[in-house]
Protein backbone atom coordinates (compact mmCIF):
# COMPACT_ATOMS: atom_id res chain seq x y z
CA UNK A 1 0.00 0.00 0.00
CA UNK A 2 1.61 3.73 -0.71
CA UNK A 3 2.09 5.39 2.32
CA UNK A 4 0.79 9.17 2.55
CA UNK A 5 3.20 11.51 4.70
CA UNK A 6 0.85 14.30 6.68
CA UNK A 7 2.35 17.24 8.00
CA UNK A 8 0.32 19.13 10.00
CA UNK A 9 0.83 23.11 10.56
CA UNK A 10 -1.91 23.83 12.67
CA UNK A 11 0.40 25.80 15.17
CA UNK A 12 2.41 28.00 12.59
CA UNK A 13 0.11 28.37 9.56
CA UNK A 14 -2.97 27.78 11.22
CA UNK A 15 -2.13 29.89 14.03
CA UNK A 16 -1.91 33.21 11.62
CA UNK A 17 -6.17 32.36 11.18
CA UNK A 18 -8.45 35.41 11.95
CA UNK A 19 -9.01 35.15 16.27
CA UNK A 20 -6.61 32.45 16.86
CA UNK A 21 -3.82 32.98 19.17
CA UNK A 22 -1.68 30.05 20.91
CA UNK A 23 -0.02 30.13 24.63
CA UNK A 24 3.11 28.25 24.22
CA UNK A 25 1.05 25.46 26.69
CA UNK A 26 -1.76 25.71 23.80
CA UNK A 27 0.81 24.92 21.12
CA UNK A 28 2.04 21.27 23.34
CA UNK A 29 -1.27 20.58 24.33
CA UNK A 30 -2.48 20.34 20.34
CA UNK A 31 0.89 19.11 19.43
CA UNK A 32 0.46 16.06 21.70
CA UNK A 33 -2.82 15.44 20.60
CA UNK A 34 -1.40 15.24 17.02
CA UNK A 35 1.24 12.52 17.99
CA UNK A 36 -1.76 10.30 19.34
CA UNK A 37 -3.67 10.59 16.53
CA UNK A 38 -0.40 9.31 14.39
CA UNK A 39 0.83 12.65 11.96
CA UNK A 40 4.44 12.10 11.26
CA UNK A 41 5.46 15.81 11.17
CA UNK A 42 4.01 18.57 13.46
CA UNK A 43 5.03 22.20 11.96
CA UNK A 44 5.75 24.05 15.88
CA UNK A 45 5.81 27.16 14.62
CA UNK A 46 8.61 29.68 13.22
CA UNK A 47 11.45 30.43 15.97
CA UNK A 48 13.34 33.06 14.47
CA UNK A 49 10.04 35.09 14.60
CA UNK A 50 8.94 35.43 18.45
CA UNK A 51 9.82 33.90 21.23
CA UNK A 52 6.38 32.49 22.26
CA UNK A 53 7.78 30.10 19.22
CA UNK A 54 11.25 29.18 20.71
CA UNK A 55 9.83 28.51 24.17
CA UNK A 56 7.61 25.84 22.97
CA UNK A 57 10.11 23.96 21.01
CA UNK A 58 12.70 23.93 24.11
CA UNK A 59 9.84 22.70 25.97
CA UNK A 60 9.34 20.49 23.37
CA UNK A 61 12.65 18.85 23.35
CA UNK A 62 12.10 17.61 26.92
CA UNK A 63 9.36 15.77 25.74
CA UNK A 64 9.13 12.61 23.64
CA UNK A 65 6.69 12.41 20.71
CA UNK A 66 5.43 8.55 20.07
CA UNK A 67 5.06 9.04 16.63
CA UNK A 68 5.57 12.44 15.04
CA UNK A 69 8.66 14.62 14.31
CA UNK A 70 8.72 17.87 15.05
CA UNK A 71 9.50 20.21 12.54
CA UNK A 72 10.89 23.99 12.94
CA UNK A 73 10.10 26.79 9.72
CA UNK A 74 11.83 29.10 8.45
CA UNK A 75 13.00 31.23 5.61
CA UNK A 76 16.08 31.44 3.00
CA UNK A 77 18.66 33.72 4.11
CA UNK A 78 18.55 37.31 3.08
CA UNK A 79 19.94 38.19 0.09
CA UNK A 80 23.86 39.05 -0.12
CA UNK A 81 24.68 37.71 3.34
CA UNK A 82 25.87 34.49 4.73
CA UNK A 83 23.23 31.52 5.95
CA UNK A 84 26.32 30.72 8.66
CA UNK A 85 25.61 34.56 10.04
CA UNK A 86 21.67 34.59 9.41
CA UNK A 87 20.10 35.14 12.64
CA UNK A 88 16.76 33.03 11.63
CA UNK A 89 18.80 30.05 10.93
CA UNK A 90 20.56 30.53 14.35
CA UNK A 91 17.40 30.54 16.08
CA UNK A 92 16.33 27.24 13.85
CA UNK A 93 19.45 25.27 14.86
CA UNK A 94 18.94 26.45 18.50
CA UNK A 95 14.84 25.31 18.66
CA UNK A 96 16.45 21.62 18.33
CA UNK A 97 14.23 20.35 15.67
CA UNK A 98 15.75 18.05 13.83
CA UNK A 99 13.94 18.72 10.53
CA UNK A 100 13.94 22.37 9.39
CA UNK A 101 11.08 23.05 6.56
CA UNK A 102 12.87 26.60 4.65
CA UNK A 103 10.64 28.70 2.42
CA UNK A 104 11.74 30.39 -0.27
CA UNK A 105 10.76 32.45 -3.48
CA UNK A 106 10.11 30.82 -6.91
CA UNK A 107 7.69 33.25 -8.31
CA UNK A 108 9.81 35.99 -10.73
CA UNK A 109 7.18 38.83 -9.41
CA UNK A 110 7.91 38.46 -5.79
CA UNK A 111 11.91 38.21 -5.61
CA UNK A 112 11.92 41.17 -8.22
CA UNK A 113 9.17 43.01 -6.00
CA UNK A 114 9.31 42.07 -3.02
CA UNK A 115 12.71 40.79 -1.98
CA UNK A 116 14.25 43.07 -4.98
CA UNK A 117 17.00 40.99 -5.63
CA UNK A 118 18.10 39.02 -9.11
CA UNK A 119 16.93 35.82 -10.10
CA UNK A 120 20.44 34.13 -9.76
CA UNK A 121 21.01 35.59 -6.26
CA UNK A 122 17.71 33.46 -4.69
CA UNK A 123 18.92 30.25 -6.41
CA UNK A 124 22.57 30.94 -4.25
CA UNK A 125 20.38 31.89 -1.13
CA UNK A 126 18.09 28.54 -1.74
CA UNK A 127 21.39 26.92 -2.15
CA UNK A 128 23.24 28.53 0.66
CA UNK A 129 20.30 27.91 3.33
CA UNK A 130 19.33 24.41 2.81
CA UNK A 131 23.20 23.47 2.30
CA UNK A 132 23.90 25.22 5.74
CA UNK A 133 21.52 23.84 7.70
CA UNK A 134 22.05 20.08 6.32
CA UNK A 135 25.93 20.66 7.31
CA UNK A 136 24.31 21.15 10.79
CA UNK A 137 23.18 17.74 10.98
CA UNK A 138 19.70 19.06 10.15
CA UNK A 139 17.36 17.43 7.52
CA UNK A 140 15.77 20.41 5.59
CA UNK A 141 12.00 20.21 3.54
CA UNK A 142 11.68 22.99 1.05
CA UNK A 143 8.71 24.68 1.01
CA UNK A 144 8.67 26.41 -3.02
CA UNK A 145 6.16 29.40 -1.91
CA UNK A 146 3.60 30.38 -4.82
CA UNK A 147 4.70 27.50 -6.82
CA UNK A 148 1.48 27.15 -8.99
CA UNK A 149 1.39 30.83 -9.93
CA UNK A 150 5.55 31.20 -10.22
CA UNK A 151 5.22 28.04 -12.73
CA UNK A 152 2.41 29.85 -14.99
CA UNK A 153 4.58 32.62 -15.24
CA UNK A 154 8.38 30.94 -15.60
CA UNK A 155 8.40 27.52 -15.39
CA UNK A 156 11.74 27.06 -16.45
CA UNK A 157 13.21 29.68 -13.64
CA UNK A 158 10.58 28.06 -10.93
CA UNK A 159 11.83 24.17 -12.10
CA UNK A 160 15.07 25.31 -11.50
CA UNK A 161 14.20 27.09 -7.73
CA UNK A 162 12.73 23.82 -6.91
CA UNK A 163 16.15 21.84 -8.59
CA UNK A 164 18.66 23.40 -6.50
CA UNK A 165 16.68 22.72 -3.16
CA UNK A 166 16.85 19.23 -4.34
CA UNK A 167 20.51 19.77 -5.53
CA UNK A 168 21.50 20.95 -2.25
CA UNK A 169 20.17 18.28 -0.05
CA UNK A 170 16.67 18.80 0.61
CA UNK A 171 14.94 15.62 1.68
CA UNK A 172 11.43 16.90 0.44
CA UNK A 173 10.21 19.60 -1.82
CA UNK A 174 6.50 20.83 -1.06
CA UNK A 175 4.92 22.80 -3.95
CA UNK A 176 2.52 25.47 -2.50
CA UNK A 177 -0.78 26.92 -3.79
CA UNK A 178 0.15 29.95 -1.14
CA UNK A 179 -2.46 32.24 -2.63
CA UNK A 180 -4.98 29.28 -3.04
CA UNK A 181 -6.21 30.46 -6.58
CA UNK A 182 -5.31 27.64 -8.47
CA UNK A 183 -8.07 24.86 -10.02
CA UNK A 184 -8.07 21.89 -9.34
CA UNK A 185 -7.18 20.40 -13.13
CA UNK A 186 -4.16 22.60 -12.91
CA UNK A 187 -2.91 21.51 -9.88
CA UNK A 188 -3.00 17.86 -11.34
CA UNK A 189 -1.20 19.08 -14.75
CA UNK A 190 1.71 21.02 -13.02
CA UNK A 191 2.27 18.01 -10.48
CA UNK A 192 2.18 15.55 -13.21
CA UNK A 193 5.11 17.90 -15.02
CA UNK A 194 7.19 18.58 -11.84
CA UNK A 195 6.98 14.45 -10.20
CA UNK A 196 9.68 13.12 -12.90
CA UNK A 197 12.07 15.76 -12.30
CA UNK A 198 11.86 15.02 -8.53
CA UNK A 199 13.79 12.06 -6.62
CA UNK A 200 12.73 13.11 -3.40
CA UNK A 201 9.59 12.75 -1.50
CA UNK A 202 7.24 16.07 -3.18
CA UNK A 203 4.69 17.37 -0.88
CA UNK A 204 1.86 19.84 -1.90
CA UNK A 205 0.53 22.98 0.75
CA UNK A 206 -2.74 24.34 -0.46
CA UNK A 207 -4.55 27.43 0.77
CA UNK A 208 -8.55 27.81 0.46
CA UNK A 209 -9.35 30.63 -1.20
CA UNK A 210 -11.16 29.19 -4.27
CA UNK A 211 -12.52 26.80 -1.90
CA UNK A 212 -10.45 24.23 -3.64
CA UNK A 213 -7.93 23.09 -0.84
CA UNK A 214 -8.81 19.94 0.28
CA UNK A 215 -9.75 18.88 -3.53
CA UNK A 216 -6.33 20.20 -4.55
CA UNK A 217 -4.57 18.03 -2.08
CA UNK A 218 -6.17 15.30 -3.04
CA UNK A 219 -6.02 16.06 -6.89
CA UNK A 220 -1.99 16.39 -5.79
CA UNK A 221 -1.64 13.18 -4.10
CA UNK A 222 -3.51 11.01 -6.89
CA UNK A 223 -0.86 12.51 -9.64
CA UNK A 224 1.68 11.88 -7.50
CA UNK A 225 2.87 13.92 -4.16
CA UNK A 226 3.59 11.60 -0.90
CA UNK A 227 3.46 14.41 1.61
CA UNK A 228 0.37 16.51 2.06
CA UNK A 229 0.53 19.85 4.54
CA UNK A 230 -2.41 20.91 5.68
CA UNK A 231 -4.14 22.07 9.19
CA UNK A 232 -6.73 20.66 11.55
CA UNK A 233 -10.07 22.07 10.56
CA UNK A 234 -8.53 24.10 7.59
CA UNK A 235 -7.52 26.79 10.05
CA UNK A 236 -5.95 29.17 8.49
CA UNK A 237 -4.76 32.92 7.03
CA UNK A 238 -7.73 34.45 5.01
CA UNK A 239 -9.79 31.77 3.53
CA UNK A 240 -7.75 29.17 5.84
CA UNK A 241 -5.34 26.03 4.48
CA UNK A 242 -6.11 22.65 3.63
CA UNK A 243 -8.44 20.80 5.92
CA UNK A 244 -6.58 17.87 7.36
CA UNK A 245 -9.77 15.84 8.84
CA UNK A 246 -11.61 15.49 5.47
CA UNK A 247 -8.25 15.01 3.75
CA UNK A 248 -7.27 12.01 6.36
CA UNK A 249 -10.99 10.68 5.80
CA UNK A 250 -10.62 11.22 1.96
CA UNK A 251 -7.11 9.29 1.41
CA UNK A 252 -7.95 6.31 3.87
CA UNK A 253 -11.52 5.87 3.24
CA UNK A 254 -11.94 6.54 -0.43
CA UNK A 255 -8.66 6.16 -2.07
CA UNK A 256 -7.51 3.22 0.70
CA UNK A 257 -3.64 4.79 1.03
CA UNK A 258 -2.53 4.29 4.17
CA UNK A 259 -1.68 7.63 6.30
CA UNK A 260 -2.89 6.44 10.06
CA UNK A 261 -4.35 3.55 11.10
CA UNK A 262 -8.03 2.33 10.98
CA UNK A 263 -7.68 2.63 14.93
CA UNK A 264 -6.19 6.18 15.08
CA UNK A 265 -8.83 6.96 12.12
CA UNK A 266 -11.63 6.82 14.98
CA UNK A 267 -10.24 9.99 17.23
CA UNK A 268 -10.68 12.04 13.93
CA UNK A 269 -13.52 13.33 15.23
CA UNK A 270 -11.98 13.82 18.94
CA UNK A 271 -8.86 15.50 17.59
CA UNK A 272 -11.09 18.21 15.38
CA UNK A 273 -13.70 19.32 18.44
CA UNK A 274 -9.65 18.80 20.62
CA UNK A 275 -8.37 22.01 18.19
CA UNK A 276 -11.59 23.95 18.31
CA UNK A 277 -11.76 24.17 21.89
CA UNK A 278 -8.16 25.00 22.27
CA UNK A 279 -8.09 27.40 19.39
CA UNK A 280 -11.36 28.45 21.02
CA UNK A 281 -12.96 28.25 17.77
CA UNK A 282 -16.79 27.42 16.96
CA UNK A 283 -17.07 23.63 15.51
CA UNK A 284 -18.24 23.50 12.62
CA UNK A 285 -21.51 21.69 12.54
CA UNK A 286 -21.54 21.15 8.63
CA UNK A 287 -17.63 19.95 9.03
CA UNK A 288 -17.20 17.36 6.13
CA UNK A 289 -17.31 13.41 8.19
CA UNK A 290 -17.21 15.14 11.55
CA UNK A 291 -19.50 17.36 12.19
CA UNK A 292 -22.43 17.17 14.12
CA UNK A 293 -24.75 17.60 11.35
CA UNK A 294 -22.31 15.35 8.86
CA UNK A 295 -24.35 12.08 9.79
CA UNK A 296 -27.48 13.89 10.71
CA UNK A 297 -31.10 13.09 9.31
CA UNK A 298 -33.63 15.13 9.61
CA UNK A 299 -36.49 14.35 6.54
CA UNK A 300 -39.01 11.98 7.71
CA UNK A 301 -38.41 10.00 4.14
CA UNK A 302 -34.49 10.16 4.52
CA UNK A 303 -34.62 8.70 8.39
CA UNK A 304 -37.18 6.24 7.25
CA UNK A 305 -34.89 4.95 4.37
CA UNK A 306 -31.51 5.29 6.63
CA UNK A 307 -33.68 3.11 9.21
CA UNK A 308 -33.66 0.52 6.49
CA UNK A 309 -30.49 0.62 5.15
CA UNK A 310 -27.92 3.80 6.10
CA UNK A 311 -26.04 3.30 2.91
CA UNK A 312 -28.84 5.25 1.29
CA UNK A 313 -28.13 8.48 2.96
CA UNK A 314 -24.81 8.38 4.20
CA UNK A 315 -21.39 7.81 2.07
CA UNK A 316 -19.91 5.99 4.88
CA UNK A 317 -20.32 4.45 8.01
CA UNK A 318 -19.82 7.77 10.66
CA UNK A 319 -18.29 5.01 12.86
CA UNK A 320 -15.04 4.82 11.28
CA UNK A 321 -13.92 8.71 11.66
CA UNK A 322 -15.46 8.68 15.33
CA UNK A 323 -18.49 10.62 14.64
CA UNK A 324 -22.34 8.91 14.97
CA UNK A 325 -25.41 9.08 13.38
CA UNK A 326 -28.30 10.81 14.68
CA UNK A 327 -32.20 10.85 14.03
CA UNK A 328 -33.03 14.12 14.30
CA UNK A 329 -36.48 13.42 15.44
CA UNK A 330 -34.96 10.49 18.33
CA UNK A 331 -32.11 11.31 19.47
CA UNK A 332 -29.95 8.12 19.30
CA UNK A 333 -26.64 8.32 20.34
CA UNK A 334 -23.74 5.49 19.55
CA UNK A 335 -22.82 3.88 23.33
CA UNK A 336 -19.56 3.34 22.18
CA UNK A 337 -17.77 6.25 22.96
CA UNK A 338 -18.90 6.48 26.55
CA UNK A 339 -17.80 2.81 26.15
CA UNK A 340 -14.17 3.73 25.04
CA UNK A 341 -14.05 6.59 27.84
CA UNK A 342 -15.06 5.02 30.54
CA UNK A 343 -12.28 2.06 29.63
CA UNK A 344 -9.85 4.45 29.63
CA UNK A 345 -10.90 5.59 33.20
CA UNK A 346 -10.73 2.24 34.46
CA UNK A 347 -14.22 2.05 34.75
CA UNK A 348 -16.51 -0.80 34.12
CA UNK A 349 -19.64 -0.14 32.08
CA UNK A 350 -21.21 -2.72 29.61
CA UNK A 351 -23.32 -1.85 26.42
CA UNK A 352 -26.56 -3.87 27.83
CA UNK A 353 -25.77 -2.14 31.29
CA UNK A 354 -28.68 0.04 32.26
CA UNK A 355 -26.25 2.39 33.64
CA UNK A 356 -24.51 3.46 30.12
CA UNK A 357 -28.30 4.50 28.87
CA UNK A 358 -28.43 6.67 31.88
CA UNK A 359 -24.79 8.21 31.23
CA UNK A 360 -25.31 8.76 27.68
CA UNK A 361 -28.56 10.48 28.36
CA UNK A 362 -26.93 12.59 30.57
CA UNK A 363 -24.25 13.27 28.28
CA UNK A 364 -26.54 14.53 25.71
CA UNK A 365 -28.40 16.35 27.97
CA UNK A 366 -25.44 18.04 28.82
CA UNK A 367 -24.29 18.84 25.05
CA UNK A 368 -27.62 20.03 24.30
CA UNK A 369 -26.99 22.70 26.97
CA UNK A 370 -23.76 24.15 25.48
CA UNK A 371 -21.36 21.58 27.11
CA UNK A 372 -18.20 19.76 25.02
CA UNK A 373 -16.08 17.29 27.20
CA UNK A 374 -13.57 16.96 24.31
CA UNK A 375 -11.39 19.38 25.66
CA UNK A 376 -12.79 18.85 29.18
CA UNK A 377 -11.20 15.45 30.69
CA UNK A 378 -11.56 16.66 33.89
CA UNK A 379 -14.93 17.35 34.02
CA UNK A 380 -15.52 14.22 31.85
CA UNK A 381 -14.24 12.14 34.39
CA UNK A 382 -16.04 13.93 37.56
CA UNK A 383 -18.96 13.37 35.44
CA UNK A 384 -18.63 9.99 34.83
CA UNK A 385 -17.62 9.10 38.56
CA UNK A 386 -20.54 11.01 39.74
CA UNK A 387 -22.59 9.16 38.09
CA UNK A 388 -21.52 5.81 38.50
CA UNK A 389 -21.39 6.63 42.54
CA UNK A 390 -17.76 6.64 42.64
CA UNK A 391 -17.54 9.99 44.29
CA UNK A 392 -17.67 11.32 47.82
CA UNK A 393 -17.93 15.19 48.00
CA UNK A 394 -15.21 17.26 49.31
CA UNK A 395 -17.06 19.59 50.35
CA UNK A 396 -20.30 21.76 50.27
CA UNK A 397 -20.92 25.01 49.21
CA UNK A 398 -23.94 26.90 51.64
CA UNK A 399 -23.51 30.08 48.99
CA UNK A 400 -20.81 32.98 47.72
CA UNK A 401 -21.09 36.44 46.75
CA UNK A 402 -19.23 38.43 44.73
CA UNK A 403 -18.93 42.31 45.06
CA UNK A 404 -17.58 44.42 42.17
CA UNK A 405 -16.52 47.91 43.41
CA UNK A 406 -15.66 50.81 41.02
CA UNK A 407 -15.65 54.46 41.93
CA UNK A 408 -15.01 57.28 39.91
CA UNK A 409 -11.14 57.86 39.26
CA UNK A 410 -10.29 54.82 41.55
CA UNK A 411 -9.25 51.28 40.48
CA UNK A 412 -11.77 48.76 40.16
CA UNK A 413 -11.77 45.76 42.94
CA UNK A 414 -13.32 42.69 43.35
CA UNK A 415 -13.90 40.56 46.20
CA UNK A 416 -15.59 37.62 46.76
CA UNK A 417 -17.03 35.82 50.10
CA UNK A 418 -17.68 32.15 50.26
CA UNK A 419 -19.53 29.77 53.15
CA UNK A 420 -18.89 25.97 52.44
CA UNK A 421 -19.09 22.98 55.33
CA UNK A 422 -15.97 20.75 55.04
CA UNK A 423 -15.86 17.03 56.93
CA UNK A 424 -18.73 18.99 59.05
CA UNK A 425 -16.90 22.00 60.02
CA UNK A 426 -18.48 25.61 58.64
CA UNK A 427 -16.52 27.87 56.62
CA UNK A 428 -16.56 31.27 55.65
CA UNK A 429 -13.89 33.15 54.19
CA UNK A 430 -13.33 36.17 51.82
CA UNK A 431 -10.61 37.09 49.88
CA UNK A 432 -9.80 39.67 47.14
CA UNK A 433 -8.74 38.89 43.20
CA UNK A 434 -8.23 40.56 39.74
CA UNK A 435 -11.27 40.37 38.44
CA UNK A 436 -14.34 38.21 40.00
CA UNK A 437 -13.30 35.01 39.17
CA UNK A 438 -9.69 34.98 40.85
CA UNK A 439 -11.33 36.47 43.66
CA UNK A 440 -13.74 33.35 43.41
CA UNK A 441 -10.58 31.27 43.44
CA UNK A 442 -8.68 32.90 46.22
CA UNK A 443 -11.62 33.00 48.59
CA UNK A 444 -12.36 29.17 47.18
CA UNK A 445 -8.70 27.77 48.04
CA UNK A 446 -8.72 29.78 51.13
CA UNK A 447 -11.50 27.94 52.62
CA UNK A 448 -10.38 24.82 51.69
CA UNK A 449 -6.59 24.73 52.67
CA UNK A 450 -7.14 23.68 56.28
CA UNK A 451 -8.10 21.07 55.09
CA UNK A 452 -6.37 20.24 51.80
CA UNK A 453 -3.22 21.45 52.08
CA UNK A 454 -1.98 20.12 48.50
CA UNK A 455 -4.31 22.90 46.86
CA UNK A 456 -1.72 25.03 47.48
CA UNK A 457 0.47 23.31 45.01
CA UNK A 458 -1.85 23.60 42.13
CA UNK A 459 -3.07 27.30 39.91
CA UNK A 460 -4.76 27.92 36.91
CA UNK A 461 -2.84 28.40 33.62
CA UNK A 462 -5.53 29.41 31.32
CA UNK A 463 -8.93 30.73 31.20
CA UNK A 464 -11.09 30.70 27.72
CA UNK A 465 -14.59 31.88 27.57
CA UNK A 466 -16.70 30.80 24.38
CA UNK A 467 -19.97 32.83 23.67
CA UNK A 468 -22.05 29.89 22.32
CA UNK A 469 -24.99 32.10 20.99
CA UNK A 470 -23.90 35.28 19.57
CA UNK A 471 -27.58 36.02 18.50
CA UNK A 472 -28.70 36.25 21.81
CA UNK A 473 -26.20 39.22 22.84
CA UNK A 474 -25.46 39.62 26.33
CA UNK A 475 -28.62 36.88 27.35
CA UNK A 476 -26.47 34.63 25.42
CA UNK A 477 -24.74 31.33 27.32
CA UNK A 478 -21.11 31.07 27.46
CA UNK A 479 -18.90 27.92 27.97
CA UNK A 480 -15.66 28.66 30.21
CA UNK A 481 -12.84 26.14 30.03
CA UNK A 482 -10.35 26.33 32.62
CA UNK A 483 -6.72 24.60 32.56
CA UNK A 484 -5.09 24.11 35.86
CA UNK A 485 -1.85 22.32 36.77
CA UNK A 486 0.21 21.27 39.94
CA UNK A 487 3.52 20.39 40.09
CA UNK A 488 2.86 16.62 38.01
CA UNK A 489 -0.37 17.30 35.62
CA UNK A 490 -2.54 19.40 33.93
CA UNK A 491 -6.04 19.03 33.53
CA UNK A 492 -9.06 20.88 32.37
CA UNK A 493 -12.72 21.40 33.04
CA UNK A 494 -15.53 23.19 32.09
CA UNK A 495 -18.63 25.39 32.96
CA UNK A 496 -22.05 26.31 31.22
CA UNK A 497 -24.43 29.18 32.09
CA UNK A 498 -26.10 32.68 31.18
CA UNK A 499 -23.95 34.12 33.95
CA UNK A 500 -20.30 33.94 33.69
CA UNK A 501 -19.58 33.61 37.24
CA UNK A 502 -21.81 31.03 37.66
CA UNK A 503 -19.65 28.97 34.55
CA UNK A 504 -16.60 29.86 35.65
CA UNK A 505 -17.90 28.80 39.31
CA UNK A 506 -18.38 24.99 38.11
CA UNK A 507 -15.59 25.23 35.93
CA UNK A 508 -13.41 26.27 38.93
CA UNK A 509 -15.25 23.48 41.23
CA UNK A 510 -14.25 20.38 38.90
CA UNK A 511 -10.59 21.42 39.03
CA UNK A 512 -10.08 22.12 42.41
CA UNK A 513 -11.98 18.62 43.14
CA UNK A 514 -10.15 16.69 40.38
CA UNK A 515 -6.85 17.99 42.46
CA UNK A 516 -8.66 16.66 45.32
CA UNK A 517 -9.49 13.20 43.88
CA UNK A 518 -6.01 12.68 41.42
CA UNK A 519 -3.81 13.42 44.89
CA UNK A 520 -6.35 10.85 47.08
CA UNK A 521 -5.98 7.85 44.25
CA UNK A 522 -2.43 8.62 44.60
CA UNK A 523 -2.58 8.06 48.11
CA UNK A 524 -4.25 5.03 48.04
ZN1 LIG B 1 0.78 28.36 3.83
Amino acid sequence: MVKIELYDTTLRDGSQGEGISYSATDKIRIAQELDKIGMHYIEGGWPGSNPKDMEFYLKMAKKSLKSSQLVAFGSTRRPNSRASEDNNLKALIKSQAKIVTIFGKTWDLHIKDVLKTTLDQNLEMIKDTVSFLISTGISVFYDAEHFFDAYNANPQYSLKCVLTAQEAGAKAIILCDTNGGTLTSEVSRVVREIRPRIDVILGIHCHNDAGLAVANSIAAVQAGCAMVQGTINGYGERCGNADLIPIIANLKIKLGLDCISDEKLKDLTHVSYFVSEISNMKERNDQPYVGQSAFAHKGGVHINAVMKNPKTYEHIDPVLVGNYRRMLVSELAGKTGILIRAKDLSLDLSKEDPKTKKILNLIQNLEHQGYHFEAAEASFELLMKKALKKYKKFFELEGFRVVIEKHSDKKITSEAIIKLKVKGIKEHTAAEGDGPINALDNALRKALKDFYPTLSKMHLSDFKVKILDEKAGTAAKVRVLIQSQDESDAWSTIGVSENIIEASWQALVDSVEYKLLKDKVNEA
